[in-house]
């Protein structure tokens, strides 16, 4: 679109590096004279009608910032020397080339692992590597438990057979407008404060929409946030015991007999076990376990039973409770046996857009791209696999505690290199990163692929790839609405988008790879919606399912739109919602939800909790920084210059330190550098302060790494994984701590 000034207006999606979220919001991107000049929300855009959040706008200091990666790298000192030479894309590839080719000959190509950070569209190119250079362990690795998502959607899929989402009408081009959509008359806001970020697969004003629209609350969280401060009721939980809160409103629920007995007769498996399971979390002792008033929690549970539609909208710390996938599996069974499932204003089920896959989210997913035999073969040497039955069954990763000890101790086979794109394991994810950073370096090869240095890139590798962000690039999105598209606008430097990067890649590894460039993978995912890259650019980067395309939600399993065989019902082995969970039996996991203590606390360890009297909450997103991200980006690091622990009034008493004041945060594992702000949003027995800190002003190579190991947090979280499936455990919201002062 051609505006005044020679300005262009290209509409395109943001999911990918740039914004770094989950999101997928139509934004438009301004450009004069082939440069990005402004970024504006896309009033057409039905998913974020024209909104845009401070990431997005300060897009331009993004692609622009003298600290940007422009041109691959070649390492010429000692690794982590922070001495690095630019070469050609020529070079670089066939470095990378020969070096893959010599790893796969002398040890197999499961010794290279393929890891890659949080969501957004690099595990699509990562995935489509990793699997053409025969690799089986493609890892998000640091991230203990793979507790971001995985565990929520492993537990969906398993006993619903979907993956649901609360219903904000985002399945209706016509939003708040369209008849058949209602209200959610509650929510349940779990474990998260949606208005700041846009979590997986959804805007987080949707649920201010909502609430304008006359949505009452239910917060359930450790912190008071903009959320729980307008909620009907703010149920102020001990983290990591989740699980035992929706037990105890399971119990309310299924002994007042609040639940929807037509839909739990009609549809659901497992009710009698279920209710007799509950039986053993009656509402005192959960009060106990959570914190929580006993009034509270009945309180809520009635309130969230008996108002419908209602749903529920979940965060990450589910998957960081001890047993990730039981505690998803029992919120579920709220909005299962309430009969909010599948109907407008409820938890309706999404599948991707069109039909499109971008990103295989699970082994189905991954079998209709690469195949059964693949697959299996792969599942063969995949680590955890067989371990984890649970690893094997659900999603294609490796499980990332037991890569870094295979890293470490070489069996049952060596790893010899690593391809990290677009992931600051150092800096971000990896519990226990001292653990991670003293592994990897042993590495024969290390790839990355990424925007900046961080303390990763520095520390570890022998190659850098620069990497685009989404106003460079050609790429998809289905997940789960709308279908869209990034489309390039602007070039910067040599950088190349990941999938040009990882198709070239695959290409020079397997003579037999089926793509040649982004363009011919990208039309042939998108034929089964029958249109092309071009056909959704010409639509404005974004299109809707049309109505009375069975990808739109509503009473679906009456329909018989869910299954393959095309009758009604669910796509599990029983056709229904398993309470009583036939996958999880299979794979040897307890098939009703319980609840387990965390690792480390006042009940699991209280001589631990005697010399560390602090639960510590690490993670809450930002609307400033995502993850690791953003540090260098002037207007948005103005805002928070500094990485602060949320202290409450009296703990900061008890422990003599000022508001202002920088302390350590510290443990059995090491002490980290945290600025005090004494805060009445934390609990006295808990602090909050924010993760994966380090500063790109400071020095890169080591020992310095940019002052990760100042700031770090994550370096003094344990692990392994707190979970007998392999999912969910890791200790991000549950490990102890005390602050000390600097001087001490
Ligand atoms: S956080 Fe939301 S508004 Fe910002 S870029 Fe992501 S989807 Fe768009």
């Amino acid at each position: 679109m051609n505006g005044d000034n020679g300005i262009q207006v290209y509409p395109t999606t943001t999911w990918s590096a740039g914004a770094g979220c989950h999101g997928a919001c139509g934004q438009k991107l301004y450009v004069k004279d082939g440069k990005l000049i402004k970024v504006e929300g896309d009033e057409n855009a039905s998913w974020n009608q024209g909104r845009a959040c401070p990431r997005v706008l300060a897009m331009t200091q993004y692609v622009y910032h003298p600290d940007r990666l422009t041109q691959p790298l070649k390492r010429v000192g000692n690794r982590g020397e922070g001495k690095f030479e630019p070469i050609s894309w020529d070079e670089a590839f066939d470095t990378c080339e020969a070096k893959l080719k010599d790893i796969r000959e002398k040890h197999g190509a499961e010794s290279v692992v393929f890891a890659q950070g949080t969501g957004r569209d690099v595990g699509g190119p990562i995935s489509f590597l990793c699997y053409n250079y025969g690799s089986p362990n493609w890892v998000q690795l640091g991230l203990s438990g793979q507790s971001c998502y995985t565990p929520r959607l492993g537990a969906m899929k398993a006993t619903i057979g979907d993956f649901c989402v609360l219903d904000a009408s985002q399945f209706s081009e016509k939003r708040y407008e369209d008849p058949e959509w209602e209200v959610p008359k509650v929510i349940i806001v779990w474990g998260q404060n949606p208005p700041p970020t846009c979590p997986d697969g959804f805007f987080g004003h949707w649920i201010v929409d909502c609430m304008q629209r006359g949505s009452k609350i239910i917060s359930v969280d450790p912190r008071h946030t903009w959320m729980s401060s307008r909620a009907e009721y703010h149920l102020q939980i001990r983290p990591g015991t989740d699980g035992a809160l929706a037990l105890g409103m399971l119990n309310v629920i299924i002994n007042e007999k609040l639940y929807d007995k037509e839909f739990v007769e009609k549809w659901c498996y497992g009710f009698d076990e279920l209710a007799e399971r509950v039986q053993q979390y009656p509402v005192d002792k959960v009060s106990k376990i959570t914190w929580i008033p006993e009034e509270l929690i009945i309180e809520a549970a009635r309130l969230y039973a008996t108002a419908k539609p209602a749903a529920i909208q979940w965060g990450v710390p589910i998957c960081m409770n001890p047993e990730g996938t039981t505690v998803a599996q029992a919120i579920t069974q709220l909005w299962s046996i309430t009969g909010n499932i599948d109907v407008p204003g409820g938890n309706v089920i999404a599948r991707p857009s069109h039909g499109v896959t971008t990103y295989p989210y699970s082994t189905e997913e991954l079998v209709g791209l690469y195949g059964q035999e693949l697959v299996d073969k792969l599942n063969k040497v995949r680590i955890g696999c067989n371990d984890y039955p649970m690893v094997k069954g659900f999603r294609g990763w490796a499980q990332p505690d037991m890569v870094i000890d295979q890293i470490n101790n070489g069996k049952p086979y060596p790893i010899k290199g690593a391809w990290i794109q677009t992931a600051n394991i150092l800096g971000g994810q990896a519990a226990r990163a001292r653990l991670h950073y003293e592994a990897l370096k042993k590495l024969d090869f290390v790839v990355v692929v990424d925007l900046f240095h961080n303390p990763t890139s520095m520390a570890l590798a022998d190659i850098v790839l620069p990497a685009a962000t989404f106003a460079e690039k050609e790429s998809f999105r289905s997940w789960w609405v709308p279908l869209g598209v990034m489309q390039k606008t602007v070039q910067v430097g040599d950088c190349k988008s990941d999938w040009e990067i990882n198709i070239e890649m695959a290409n020079r590894l397997n003579p037999n790879c089926k793509y040649k460039n982004p363009r011919e993978l990208i039309n042939d995912r998108l034929s089964v919606a029958n249109v092309t890259f071009d056909d959704v650019v010409k639509n404005g980067s974004q299109m809707m399912p049309p109505e009375g395309d069975p990808s739109r939600p509503y009473r679906r399993h009456e329909k018989g739109l869910l299954r393959a065989d095309g009758k009604p019902g669910f796509t599990t082995e029983t056709g229904k919602v398993e309470l009583y969970c036939k996958a999880y039996e299979s794979w040897g996991v307890d098939p009703l939800p319980f609840f387990r203590e965390p690792a480390q606390g006042p009940v699991s360890t209280p001589e631990l909790f005697e010399k560390y009297p602090l639960i510590m909450i690490t993670g809450a997103r930002s609307h400033l920084f995502f993850h690791s991200e953003h540090r260098g980006i002037p207007w948005l690091r103005e805002k928070n210059p500094e990485p602060y622990v949320e202290v409450h009034p009296e703990t900061a008493k008890e422990f003599g330190v000022y508001d202002g004041e920088w302390i350590h945060l510290e443990n059995d594992m090491g002490k980290v550098k945290r600025k005090v702000r004494i805060s009445l949003r934390v609990h006295p027995k808990m602090v909050h302060t924010l993760h994966s800190w380090w500063k790109p002003e400071l020095k890169g190579s080591e020992p310095d790494l940019f002052g990760v190991w100042d700031y770090q947090i994550n370096q003094i979280v344990p692990g392994p994984q707190d979970s007998d499936s392999g999912f969910g455990g890791g200790q991000y919201k549950t490990t102890l701590c005390r602050l000390a002062k600097i001087n001490d």
